[in-house]
C-alpha cells in the first residue's frame, strides 16, 4: 500500500469521533461512531433515532394534553362541531402517541 494512502486512512480514522450519548441502558458508554449531529451533539445513528423518537413522543404528549384542556374549557363562541373535532384530534394524537411509544421502546432495546 502506498504510504500516502495509508496516512490518509489513518487521518480519517483519527478524525472519527465516538458517539457522545452519555450512557446506554447497560450503564456503559456507547462505542458507536459519531456519525450524526443531533442538537449539537455527535451521536451514532441508533442514538440519533432514539433522541428523535423521544422528542416526537414528548411533543405528542404535549399535543394530547393541550387538546384535553381545550375540551375541558368550553368556548361559548365555538360552533357545534368544535367538540367532535377536538375529540377526533385527541383520538388521532393518542393513536400516534401509542405508536411513537412503541417505536421508542423498540429503539431503546436496540441501543
Ligand atoms: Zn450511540
Amino acid at each position: 500500500m502506498p504510504q500516502e494512502a495509508y496516512n490518509y486512512d489513518t487521518d480519517q480514522q483519527n478524525q472519527r469521533t465516538h458517539c457522545e450519548f452519555s450512557t446506554t441502558l447497560m450503564g456503559t458508554a456507547c462505542e458507536g461512531p459519531g456519525e450524526v449531529r443531533y442538537a449539537g451533539v455527535c451521536v451514532c445513528v441508533n442514538h440519533a433515532l432514539l433522541l428523535a423518537l423521544e422528542e416526537r413522543t414528548n411533543t405528542l404528549m404535549s399535543v394530547v394534553l393541550s387538546l384535553d384542556r381545550l375540551v375541558e374549557a368550553p368556548d361559548p363562541r365555538a360552533d357545534d362541531l368544535r367538540l367532535p373535532r377536538l375529540k377526533h384530534q385527541i383520538r388521532e394524537a393518542e393513536y400516534q402517541l401509542r405508536f411513537s411509544r412503541l417505536e421508542l421502546d423498540l429503539a431503546r432495546m436496540q441501543t
